[in-house]
């Protein structure tokens, strides 16, 4: 049997940027994955430039297209744009991504193995064991980066808590989407999908064009996706690789780390329930629960993690569930003077949470916080 100090299941962002911190610090580190690499992952693909202050490599070789632009529509009829004199988002595609993160654990020292499922895992006082492709290995920590429903989160007896929103994806060739309004810039559509909304995202040769929204409302996200393609005149049926998955996200304080086991990014359930974007919350939690590892101090996993993002979930939540109920405010507050200023800090990563909004952007952000209440 082999043995490591530990086996990350899933090399996806989380996993990967894990792998690279553990093996970085000379820990011996497998990483398997049950897909064969490179593989896509259903997303926008969008990096927050708060992703990529905790990104744990130079991503700059995977990123098509920076936006540093931004249009709100409400209902597909009114619109604002605004801009930023820095980048916003960093475009890339997560078969891209996940594959040059995946290389780069294995760079770092990490013995990434790709076409590996991992099974049969359990878990007792002293070590993990599982099978990986079919072998038997062991380690003294495991790490659930296996998304949505993993394995280690049911071994562990984690992953209560979590909720799930649900988004569909597709891509139009910049000959079936006409590229001039999307340059260096990312449509936002508010007020068209139950709690989410639906998004154009420019990327190399073609845009990503989606919707996302409460698990709820599943049956009606093709519709949905449709009529937003339709809108930005591309023919529905010309939209490649259409394919959904699940946005998981926790309550605030679930558990998750247990034992010897830690669990990262989505199958922590750490998806922002406003923006549902997740890679920023693997980058942040990978890079606690090495250190938590590393340290031999798992309790302080969890702890640290909620000093980290549970502000901001919190805020999101409240966020989320005013846009939810009352779209036309959130539209109406994005357009106040500082609001979207805020917005750009949040996503640069300037700011970390709405309450350290200043001046002209306090009053219609204290007014929706007010309208969440009454939601
Ligand atoms: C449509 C859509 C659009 C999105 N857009 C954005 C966006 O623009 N920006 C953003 O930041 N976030 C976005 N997100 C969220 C983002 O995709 C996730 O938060 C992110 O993928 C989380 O990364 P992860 O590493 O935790 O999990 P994943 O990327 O899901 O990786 C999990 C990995 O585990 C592997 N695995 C699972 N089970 C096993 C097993 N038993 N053995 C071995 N391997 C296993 C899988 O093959 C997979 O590779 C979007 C999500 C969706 C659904």
């Amino acid at each position: 049997m082999e043995r490591f100090d530990v086996l990350v299941v899933g090399a996806g962002p989380a996993g990967s940027a894990t792998a690279i911190h553990l093996a970085r610090a000379g820990a011996s580190v497998l990483l398997a994955d049950r897909a064969r690499f490179p593989r896509d992952k259903p997303c926008g693909g969008g990096l927050t430039g708060r992703a990529l202050r905790h990104a744990p490599c130079d991503v700059s070789p995977v990123v098509e297209h920076v936006v540093d632009r931004m249009v709100l529509r409400l209902g597909y009829r009114r619109r604002f744009a605004r801009g930023s004199d820095t980048p916003l988002i960093l475009m890339t595609q997560r078969r891209l991504l996940d594959a040059h993160l995946a290389e780069q654990a294995a760079a770092t020292g990490a013995d990434f193995r790709d076409g590996a499922r991992v099974d049969r895992l359990t878990l007792d006082g002293e070590r993990a064991t599982a099978l990986v492709g079919g072998a038997k290995v062991s380690a003294s920590y495991v790490v659930g980066a296996d998304g949505a429903n993993g394995v280690v989160a049911k071994a562990a007896g984690l992953g209560d808590g979590i909720i799930c929103g649900v988004a569909l994806e597709g891509n139009a060739t910049w000959q079936d989407l006409d590229p001039g309004p999307y340059r260096r810039t990312a449509w936002v559509e508010l007020g068209v999908v139950p709690g989410g909304y639906g998004w154009v995202f420019p990327k190399g040769d073609h845009g990503n064009v989606g919707v996302g929204g409460w698990m709820a409302e599943g049956p009606r996200l093709r519709a949905h996706l449709d009529r937003l393609a339709r809108t930005h005149r591309v023919d529905p049926r010309e939209l490649r690789d259409v394919r959904g998955h699940r946005l998981p996200m926790r309550r605030l304080g679930a558990a998750s780390a247990n034992g010897r086991a830690v669990l990262v990014g989505d199958a922590a359930g750490l998806v922002d329930p406003l923006s549902g974007d997740g890679i920023y919350e693997a980058f942040v939690s990978a890079r606690l629960a090495a250190e938590a590892i590393l340290s031999t101090r798992l309790d302080d996993y969890a702890p640290s993690l909620s000093a980290a993002l549970d502000r901001h979930a919190s805020a999101s939540w409240t966020a989320k569930r005013a846009a939810d109920r009352f779209p036309w405010a959130c539209f109406w507050a994005a357009r106040s003077p500082g609001v979207f200023d805020t917005l750009a800090g949040l996503l640069r990563g300037d700011l970390r949470h709405p309450s350290q909004a200043r001046g002209l952007a306090r009053p219609p952000l204290r007014a929706l916080s007010r309208l969440a209440r009454l939601g």
